[in-house]
């Protein structure tokens, strides 16, 4: 199955991408955790798109494609995976549509984590406070700014999977063991 959590930043699809490589043992593939390991590692191509993630601006989508089909080309993808964070404009969602379509699979499902703005503003702030290691863009600041990149470049796709068929929602402000519970319900009910 090939599953796209969808949400804004700070909505959870990393945890809920975790806890379904655990239970269905689907890999996540998440195209911010693979900038932020080029980035670590000094990649030219980390290296090219550090500021634009401090900044909370998307990076190209080229850059975003091409690093998704060379990971989904991996053996581990064989019985599909789940997107987080990719795709994030209708470029990138065509484009993963025509990659899969090139081998034979498709995106069987989206999962839209809702959050409220408020809600994700509280939980960098509930962050903050609790002192740990933060990522360069876990601040007040720079979630504000990625919630309007989410809304003008990322939103539009909710029309585009619905329109499609494939957009379910859940309530990603319920506790997260309450999330994974309303997801597994949802892929319980997809045909085999
Ligand atoms: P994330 O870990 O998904 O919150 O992504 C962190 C940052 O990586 C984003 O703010 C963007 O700068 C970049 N990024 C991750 N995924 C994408 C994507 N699909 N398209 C463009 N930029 C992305």
């Amino acid at each position: 199955m090939n599953l796209v959590l969808f949400g804004p930043p700070g909505a959870g699809k990393g945890t809920q991408a975790k806890i379904l490589k655990e239970t269905r043992g689907l890999p996540q593939l998440s195209t911010g955790d693979m900038l932020r390991a080029a980035i670590a590692e000094g990649t030219p191509l980390g290296t090219r798109c550090k500021a634009l993630l401090d900044k909370g601006e998307l990076v190209p989508d080229e850059v975003v494609i091409d690093i998704i089909a060379q990971r989904y080309d991996q053996p581990d993808c064989a019985g599909g995976a789940v997107f987080d964070g990719f795709p994030r404009t209708i470029p990138q969602a065509e484009a993963l549509d025509a990659m899969l379509a090139a081998r034979g699979k498709r995106i069987d499902l989206v999962l839209e984590l809702k959050v409220d703005d408020s809600v994700l503003l509280s939980r960098v702030e509930a962050r903050i406070k609790a002192g740990g290691v933060l990522r360069s863009d876990d601040t007040p600041e720079t979630l504000r700014y990625r919630l309007g990149v989410y809304y003008k470049n990322t939103a539009p796709l909710i029309d585009y999977y619905r329109r499609q068929g494939k957009l379910k929602t859940v309530d990603g402000m319920a506790p997260v063991d309450a999330v994974t519970s309303q997801i597994a319900a949802v892929l319980d009910a997809v045909p085999a």
